[in-house]
């Protein structure tokens, strides 16, 4: 059988419900499908790259290495290319040791609110984008308890997509709220939108709405479904809404430890 899930989310964002479509394909069958997909997936993304700067090593073998304007220019480029395949294979470790639940979550008790602005902080002082940053946070606190590095981890690919996908001239908003189970965080792009259809893929490994351009940017279409892991790790869920050519919404939940945590301050 193939399980699609769909999340029934309320206009506030919170989810109350999934609907689980099966289909007729058994486990075994699936498990094998996913990872010849995988594998293919891999070796394509690594070959690109790898063709790339063998070109630009075989120019300047051939004597682009002599001209002063060019070798730069080139070196440059297959600088790039080996940051970027660095960055795949270690994106692909960690995916590697969370499908094996060789890890752990290493929790602590924090202030939510505080932790949130902290990391918006961050990307607001390093921008280099015409972009407002707009908050929507509590006054008071919330306490969660989380893995604030791999929280970390999401919430900057989130903002770091947020900003990519983004005109100069759009704003990024960012919202807290909390119900008594959950803590919804929601971060709103008035960028390019994506597809209604492909909303929900952003999230499975490799998934880009347009491949060229995010390879060129220098993604590596890990970082959603490495955020998807350790929320759901978390025990919460992510997922996004979008109007395409208008924006994006990523949303996601966490478990709400409510007003106990005030002793952790
Ligand atoms: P990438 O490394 O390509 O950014 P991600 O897993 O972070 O990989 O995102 C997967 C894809 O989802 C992106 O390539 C992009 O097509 C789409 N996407 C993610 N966030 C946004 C956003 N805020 N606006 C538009 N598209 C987005």
């Amino acid at each position: 059988w193939r399980a699609n899930f769909s999340v029934i989310q309320k206009e506030t964002g919170f989810v109350n419900g999934l609907i689980v479509v099966l289909h007729d394909i058994t486990e075994q069958e699936k498990i094998e499908m996913e990872r010849r997909e995988f594998v293919s997936n891999v070796s394509h993304e690594l070959r690109t790259p790898l063709t790339t700067m063998r070109s630009y090593l075989e120019a300047l073998a051939d004597g682009a290495w002599k001209d002063e304007n060019i070798a730069p220019t080139f070196l440059n480029v297959t600088r790039t290319e080996t940051e970027r395949m660095i960055r795949l294979v270690s994106d692909l470790l960690q995916l590697s040791r969370m499908d094996s639940r060789e890890y752990e979550l290493n929790t602590d008790f924090v202030d939510f609110v505080k932790f949130f602005d902290r990391i918006i902080n961050r990307f607001e002082m390093s921008k280099s984008k015409e972009v407002e940053f707009i908050r929507e946070l509590p006054d008071a606190p919330i306490y969660v308890e989380i893995d604030t590095d791999k929280i970390t981890q999401v919430i900057d690919n989130i903002i770091s997509n947020a900003l990519k996908y983004s005109p100069d001239g759009g704003y990024i908003r960012f919202k807290l709220s909390t119900n008594d189970e959950q803590l919804l965080v929601e971060v709103t792009d008035t960028g390019m939108g994506i597809p209604p259809e492909n909303v929900d893929r952003i999230f499975d490994r490799f998934y880009r709405v347009d491949k060229a351009r995010a390879r060129s940017m220098g993604g590596t279409g890990l970082g959603l479904a490495i955020s998807r892991e350790m929320i759901n790790a978390h025990g919460g869920q992510i997922w996004a809404t979008s109007v395409e050519g208008k924006g994006s919404s990523i949303f996601f939940t966490l478990p709400n430890n409510g007003d106990e945590g005030g002793e952790w301050d």
